[in-house]
């Protein structure tokens, strides 16, 4: 046997190697240069396995023999896609690991038409001169958030008074009618609300309750946030209670701005205590002070009609007379990525001239997509909107569905049974968001749960499930229906 030195010698230089008809084929089809790398790539593992010791000069003939499959499985994943389409059979509705919210069809059809061609973005078709971007979407925003709007037959919710006859008459500083709102866009919420704070707040205080500094998926929190605005925070009240009379008193001649955060992670629950926006709305008049609540969740759509209630609207806060109100546009909104600031007009105005509003602008991708979901609101089109749609669907409508897909799927190698569950909102939506569901439930004496979960996973394309007490479950509101058969297929190859 050789030594592992004199194994160097038997491998193909890298100019004999791409002479080789195979290699030469491959060229034709992905080109000179990844190729070329992926030759590389494969002869520098060869390399590495002969320094290690782990090849003999048997296996190392086996390995050159089958070096063309390794070339082509390395340009493979080399010109491969990284960011993939999956199945998520998970019935979490806004997963913020698998995209959060999938796109309308229309955003889809207005996003090429826009893309791949030029477009008005910022060009003023009646003028024949430069315009804004953002007057697309701000337009629509207006329509859907002011009085006569499509959006919520809000009759009040957890913390939300509706106004009442004297409010809606002016007298306790809550408007009696609707201000104007202009609404600016930005790439997520996190952008949204540094932008608003820093724009309203900097150098000032900002008051918020101790109850509300929440952190958000991680690195996103207030505490943090408040600090890279140049805002400092004044605390008030304690973790699960905090009265009106906490603000009052905390307001000084350096607050510049009252905060007011959706739990949209947690909840507080027990002895617990919270003003209600209106009260907030009538202590920021009594002392001229903005109000800013970060939504997180912003729905345009109202919740209550799908026995949602801890859910607030956008709507809700703009007719309690909350002036700046931020939220994403991924979430409970169901478009594309983006943070929304709508408020005020002067307001609004102020942060337009930020030049962080510049860092942070969303380019024309976002803004097709927003406009097409949006004008589906204004349609009424909820069916239109994926996230919406899939809200919707009734626990019916699943039921038929997993009925007539394990129907087919059912062998003596997979075991499926339709058991109740919940689905879950989720993208930061109330823990207590929760749809009746039914979910398939996949049991395999072979394997294991998890065992079942990879190769579910590795599949292409990858189906995400949860696992629960050692059982595979899918739940297919959140699997489209065109996409059942694919699934069938996968279950029944993936239980040969
Ligand atoms: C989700 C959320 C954010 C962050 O929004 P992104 O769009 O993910 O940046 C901020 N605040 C609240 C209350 C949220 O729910």
């Amino acid at each position: 046997m050789k030594a592992h030195a004199d194994l160097y010698p038997e491998l193909p230089g890298i100019d004999e190697l791409l002479r080789e008809p195979e290699v030469a084929a491959l060229i034709a089809h992905e080109g000179q240069a990844a190729t070329t790398d992926a030759c590389r790539a494969v002869l520098a593992r060869l390399r590495d396995e002969i320094a290690a010791g782990h090849l003999d000069s048997d296996k190392l003939r086996i390995a050159i023999a089958g070096i063309h499959d390794a070339i082509r499985n390395e340009l493979g994943r080399a010109l491969g896609y990284s960011l993939l389409p999956v199945i998520n059979a998970t019935g979490v509705i806004l997963h913020t690991n698998l995209g959060r919210a999938p796109l309308a069809a229309s955003a889809m059809d207005h996003i090429r038409e826009t893309a791949e061609a030029y477009s008005n973005l910022e060009f003023n078709l009646d003028s024949g001169e430069r315009g804004k971007r953002d007057v697309h979407v701000d337009r629509l925003f207006r329509k859907l958030l002011s009085q006569e709007s499509v959006g919520t037959g809000s009759t009040g919710r957890a913390g939300v008074r509706a106004p009442t006859r004297s409010e809606e008459t002016g007298a306790t500083g809550v408007p009696a009618r609707l201000p104007l709102v202009s609404t600016i866009v930005v790439n997520n919420n996190a952008a949204a609300v540094l932008l608003a704070l820093n724009t309203l707040a900097e150098g000032g205080e900002v008051i918020v309750s101790r109850g509300e500094l929440v952190e958000i998926g991680g690195s996103f929190r207030i505490p943090d946030v408040m600090a890279k605005s140049g805002a400092t925070l004044h605390e008030v009240g304690t973790t699960n209670r905090t009265r009106i009379a906490d603000y009052e008193r905390a307001v000084n001649e350096r607050t510049k701005l009252l905060l007011r955060v959706h739990r949209s992670n947690f909840e507080i629950t027990g002895f617990t205590e919270q003003p209600d926006l209106s009260e907030l709305v009538a202590l920021a008049a009594k002392h001229k002070l903005p109000l800013m609540e970060d939504l997180g969740s912003g729905a345009l759509f109202d919740l209550r009609t799908i026995g949602i209630n801890s859910e607030p609207s956008v709507l809700d806060s703009v007719r309690c007379g909350v002036h700046v109100v931020t939220y994403s546009g991924d979430k409970l909104l169901g478009g594309p990525q983006a943070g929304l600031i709508s408020g005020r007009e002067d307001l609004v105005q102020k942060m337009r001239s930020n030049s962080l509003f510049r860092a942070f602008r969303v380019d024309k991708l976002t803004y097709a997509a927003l406009e097409a979901t949006l004008l589906a609101y204004i349609k009424r089109d909820h069916n239109g909107v994926p996230a919406l749609r899939m809200m919707q669907l009734s626990k019916s409508e699943i039921t038929k569905r997993a009925e007539t897909l394990i129907s087919q799927i059912n062998s003596a190698k997979i075991v499926a049974d339709l058991i109740d569950g919940e689905s879950l909102i989720g993208g930061g939506s109330a823990p207590s968001a929760v749809l009746p569901t039914t979910l398939i439930a996949l049991t395999r004496t072979s394997l294991s749960a998890n065992e079942l979960a990879t190769r579910l996973r590795t599949f292409n394309p990858p189906v995400i499930a949860r696992v629960e007490e050692g059982r595979i479950l899918l739940d297919l509101r959140t699997v489209f229906p065109a996409q059942d058969e694919v699934l069938r297929q996968i279950l029944a190859q993936i239980a040969p």
